[in-house]
């Protein structure tokens, strides 16, 4: 571990305790996303997290900078996936973008002073990506015309500027896949209304538009060909980035329970002392040490060979633990649990929010279950009793 990490995390601690935690519950009441809050994470390094020092970033590898959100995700899991998206946002700037488009750029997304977020799905295709229907298309002076639809934007209206991925061609699938940063002030992007969101609805979400918007060559962060792959990778790093903030949310929820049931008075002694809630919340402690585990062995395979199956083991995992830990730590208050000023409820929307975003648990079980009919093929062949081969 770098020095340097030991001094994110313990900014991005103080940024729970003195900014999130007493603030999110005002932020919960609108509907503005909190950018005065985001341009104090920026003061402190949050925002170029593992963009080179060149460009003004903090020059982190993934495997440390991820933990970052763990303790974001103390505060709130939806704030510290935005963070999460624009710090993938900033990378992919900094590592594949064009030098005009660094010069332009670089500087002002990892020192946050412009906010970036990342447009993958559409109406028609969530977990089916490769049914894109955005289009791309280059012109005689080398720019580009986009015309299409996203959902489900996150930070939509509020960033500054999209990785849009879209397609290029009339070519069924996703080879021609091309990853195009467009800027909010581009003419013809526009926005739908604002989702509805039960929780965290000061993360501002709708549908993107884009008639005819036209950019510069420079803005192409990901050449046609790249694009998907480009974006796997980027969302290898955002499950991990998800299971990292899950893991503050569930010790959130732990400590919040903790601190309730060692004053809880009952047959002549306190919640804690009981057996069955040592043993509920006991649970929850394992859960959360394993999480912790699985989060930062997958951070660490990033860009190798096994990166994207560690990633799919850790989003499968960790937010289903989050989401039991939420309702367990919820159930451990009895009917005060589900009351405001303790935060559990919000903890178990957000916990099932986080099991959605970045490929549903059941996407990351596809990953897995590919991985295990490849493992099959390099093993020996076991005999199969004659008769329960046959169709
Ligand atoms: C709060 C929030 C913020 C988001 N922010 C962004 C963003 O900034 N940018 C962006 O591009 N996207 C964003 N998303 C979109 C998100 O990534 C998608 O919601 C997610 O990929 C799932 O797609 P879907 O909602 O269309 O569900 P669908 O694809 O319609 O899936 C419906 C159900 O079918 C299941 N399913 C799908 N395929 C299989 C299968 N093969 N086997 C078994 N079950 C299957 C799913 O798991 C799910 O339960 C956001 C979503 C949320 C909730």
């Amino acid at each position: 571990m770098s020095a340097r990490i030991d001094e994110i995390l313990a900014a991005a601690r103080r940024h729970t305790d003195e900014v999130i935690k007493p603030e999110v519950a005002a932020w919960n009441t609108g509907t503005a996303w909190p950018r005065a809050a985001s341009d104090k994470a920026a003061e402190l390094g949050l925002t170029g997290l593992y963009a080179p020092e060149e460009w003004g970033g903090q020059g982190l590898p993934l495997s440390e900078g991820i933990r970052v959100y763990e303790e974001l995700g103390k505060g709130d899991g939806a704030y510290a996936f935005a963070l999460s998206m624009h710090n993938i946002c900033t990378f992919a700037a900094c590592g594949f973008g064009t030098d005009a488009f660094k010069e332009a750029w670089a500087r002002d997304l990892t020192s946050g002073r412009k906010l970036a977020n990342f447009a993958l799905t559409e109406p028609q295709s969530g977990s089916d990506a490769a049914n894109m229907h955005s289009r791309a298309t280059i012109n005689t002076d080398g720019t580009w015309t986009i015309s299409g639809a996203k959902a489900w934007v996150s930070l939509a209206g509020e960033a500054d500027i999209y990785f849009t991925v879209v397609k290029t061609s009339d070519q069924p699938g996703h080879k021609d896949m091309a990853m195009i940063a467009i800027p909010a002030d581009a003419a013809g992007l526009s926005f739908g209304p604002r989702y509805e969101t039960p929780s965290y609805s000061f993360l501002p979400l709708s549908e993107m538009y884009l008639d005819n918007v036209i950019v510069s060559e420079d803005n192409i962060i990901l050449p046609p060909g790249k694009g998907l792959q480009g974006s796997l990778m980027a969302i290898d790093i955002a499950r991990v980035s998800i299971a990292s903030g899950c893991c503050g949310l569930m010790e959130a929820a732990l400590d919040t329970a903790l601190s309730y049931a060692k004053n809880r008075k009952m047959f002549g002694g306190v919640n804690l002392d009981l057996d069955g809630i040592q043993w509920m919340l006991g649970d929850v402690a394992t859960d959360l040490e394993a999480s912790r585990l699985l989060y930062r062995k997958a951070a660490e395979a990033l860009g190798t060979p096994e990166g994207p199956l560690m990633a799919a083991h850790a989003k499968r995992f960790v937010p289903d633990c989050a989401v039991k830990a939420a309702n367990t730590c919820t159930q451990v208050l009895g009917g005060m649990g589900l009351l405001q000023p303790y935060g559990l409820d919000r903890l178990s929307r957000l916990a099932q929010m986080l099991r959605i975003v970045d490929g549903t648990t059941e996407i990351s079980r596809v990953v897995i279950g590919r991985a295990l009919q490849k493992r099959a093929r390099d093993l020996p062949d076991l005999p199969v009793p004659k008769g329960f081969g046959e169709a």
